[in-house]
């Protein structure tokens, strides 16, 4: 409870920035680290600039290269997860550049795996330790965006994931995708198998698949139902876990068919997430969702009364300086 109570203080929406370590190939190229933290602030970092300049920005919390996935990350992400379990619909994004850990973030690896898996341990465990009043049911959908089109990465067979699913307006006000595979889970490694799958579904256009992952929206959507024994109260919620198409800016000379329009689809759908966020931060009124597939999906899950973190993911590197200061523009912005 005052894990939430802490959220209701700071608002809804939470922005944490995370600095991966500089890679060997980075160094031995002689990049260093635009970089600074100051240990003693764990919510403010400073970016070196070319002309040795430096740039604030401030986030709700802020992870250097040294902070690792469960000590550090999960367990300031917990409190949102939490939350999915009180009946909040929760989104969870990670925003950035291709190659700053937005998905070593989300998915991480077999040995140090990321927010994806922990926060399905988080509900597993909870619900087990609340089994006594409450009884709750968890069931996974994952799809992927791509050029506006969703695909459905947990479907059967190839012909499904051709299908183009669309979103739909439910009787209740809510969005819905008919015919989006929607699997019950029991277990934690029953989705961590589940994902595995689904990730290799992700194939379309390219010959590289991490090329690929990098201009798609990869979601995963929990969604938890919830029956109180004592009232019989029911309630449902969605929690959606999003790996973002990677943010860059692709150079004018290699930009041209396929990849022209591949970028324009995913400027149109980060800005206008950036959009609906900081409208949604700075109570404005209308609230711009229709723009792109991505914000339209988690229109209910994207709300005032909704729970919102973005991790903004950034390189440490001197050759991505631009990149980074753009990240962290966008990130400011929203916040
Ligand atoms: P993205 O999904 O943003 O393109 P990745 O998650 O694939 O980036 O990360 C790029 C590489 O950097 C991967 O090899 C990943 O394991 C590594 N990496 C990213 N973040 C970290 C981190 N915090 N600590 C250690 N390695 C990291
Ligand atoms: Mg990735």
């Amino acid at each position: 409870r005052l894990y939430n109570e802490l959220i209701e203080l700071k608002g809804n929406i939470r922005v944490f920035c995370r600095c991966r370590p500089l890679n060997t190939e980075e160094a031995s190229k002689g990049y260093s680290s635009v970089l600074e933290l100051d240990p003693s602030l764990d919510m403010e970092l400073q970016i070196v600039c070319t002309d040795s300049s430096r740039k604030k920005f401030r986030f709700d919390h802020v992870f250097g290269p040294q902070d690792n996935q469960a000590e550090a990350v999960f367990a300031e992400t917990l409190p949102v997860v939490r939350s999915a379990l009180d009946g909040y619909n929760v989104c969870i994004f990670a925003y950035g550049q291709t190659g700053t850990g937005k998905t070593y973030t989300m998915e991480g690896t077999s040995e140090d795996r990321g927010v994806n898996y922990r926060s399905l341990e988080e509900l597993f465990q909870s619900s087990l330790e609340r089994c006594s009043t409450m009884k709750y049911e968890f069931s996974i959908s994952m799809l992927e965006v791509y050029n506006e089109k969703i695909r459905d990465l947990l479907a059967e067979n190839s012909d499904q994931h051709a299908k183009k699913l669309e979103i739909k307006q439910t009787a209740d006000g809510t969005q819905d995708v008919p015919g989006l595979v929607e699997a019950q889970v029991n277990s934690v490694d029953e989705v961590w198998d589940m994902l595995k799958a689904g990730g290799r579904n992700r194939s379309v256009g390219s010959t590289n698949a991490n090329e690929l992952s990098s201009r798609s929206h990869c979601l995963v959507r929990v969604i938890i139902k919830s029956k109180n024994m004592l009232d019989g109260h029911l309630c449902r919620s969605n929690m959606w876990l999003v790996d973002l198409a990677g943010s860059e800016r692709v150079g004018k000379i290699e930009v041209e068919g396929e990849r022209l329009k591949e970028s324009q689809f995913i400027n149109k759908s980060l800005s206008a997430l950036g959009d609906v966020i900081s409208a949604l931060a700075s109570r404005n009124p209308h609230i711009p969702y229709r723009n792109s597939k991505l914000t339209h999906l988690l229109q209910s899950s994207l709300g005032r009364d909704c729970k919102t973190l973005m991790f903004v993911q950034i390189s440490p590197s001197t050759a991505d300086l631009g990149e980074t200061l753009c990240s962290l523009n966008f990130a400011s912005r929203v916040r």
